[in-house]
């Protein structure tokens, strides 16, 4: 089963708005290097969400938001809605990142509805799951998530599944240098996609996952040789066009 490959970088809380439209410019112009073989974006601050969109022209880039809210309006003060995100032009919005449900408080329960809203607005969600270090540890991390994958999925139609894009991110491995190695990573994967197969017979083949958690140039080939690992969810590394780049080259 064929799955383009899909590389997406989140920028957190980094880069001003000029700096965004620099980056976009320079990645439009190295990006045909690529030939079209992987499927790209980035996931600006929400503020610098116009400035890529613009900067980035033409170019095969798609554009993330990093959050939105699970209703579509109402009392919820300094939030923004799917249909605010819509509106500005992106296509995906990155939904439960592990920052988001430890800083922010976030549950299985919102991530679900803001999953369910992304689709309902016409928004490819990029859902986030991975386990802590402690729940690793006492081996606890394949039912950790997989419940938190089943909390969006089961309420997805299988048209929709085929659309999702799910990153399995290790929370141990995010911005610490460390790495699920390509196997164990490979091992989570299959099973996410396994999981998904018990309702979604055939949909499970097309659902993309991306590994995330300190995906670097030198280590994006091993990663992304395995079957089960589609593309990658890349943070410090999708700073700097280069560095980018190099994990781009690796599909
Ligand atoms: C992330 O924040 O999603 C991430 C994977 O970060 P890093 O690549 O820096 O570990």
């Amino acid at each position: 089963m064929a799955r383009t490959p899909i590389i997406f970088g989140n920028w957190k809380l980094n880069k001003s708005s000029i700096e965004t439209a620099e980056f976009m410019s320079n990645l439009a112009k190295v990006l045909p290097k690529l030939e079209n073989k992987v499927e790209v974006g980035l996931a600006p601050v929400m503020t610098c969400l116009t400035h890529a969109i613009s900067a980035k022209n033409d170019a095969p880039i798609q554009v993330a938001a990093q959050d939105m809210h699970w209703l579509e309006h109402g009392a919820f003060t300094g939030t923004v809605s799917a249909q605010h995100i819509k509106e500005l032009g992106c296509t995906h919005v990155l939904i439960g990142h592990s920052e988001r449900r430890q800083l922010f408080g976030e549950t299985d329960g919102r991530v679900s509805d803001k999953v369910r809203l992304a689709f309902d607005t016409g928004l490819t969600p990029i859902a986030c799951v991975g386990e802590n270090l402690t729940q690793r540890e006492s081996g606890q991390a394949e039912d950790i998530v997989l419940r938190q994958v089943d909390a969006f999925v089961q309420r997805l139609t299988a048209d929709e599944v085929k659309e999702l894009v799910i990153a399995y991110e290790p929370i141990w491995a995010i911005g610490t240098g460390q790495t699920a190695t390509p196997e164990d990573a490979n091992q989570m994967h299959r099973a996410i996609r396994e999981s998904i197969r018990v309702k979604f017979e055939d949909a499970a083949d097309d659902v993309r996952i991306q590994y995330g958690g300190s995906v670097k140039p030198a280590n994006a080939k091993a990663l992304l040789a395995q079957a089960h690992i589609d593309g990658a969810l890349v943070g410090g590394a999708s700073l700097k066009v280069e560095d980018f780049m190099g994990i781009l080259s690796a599909c």
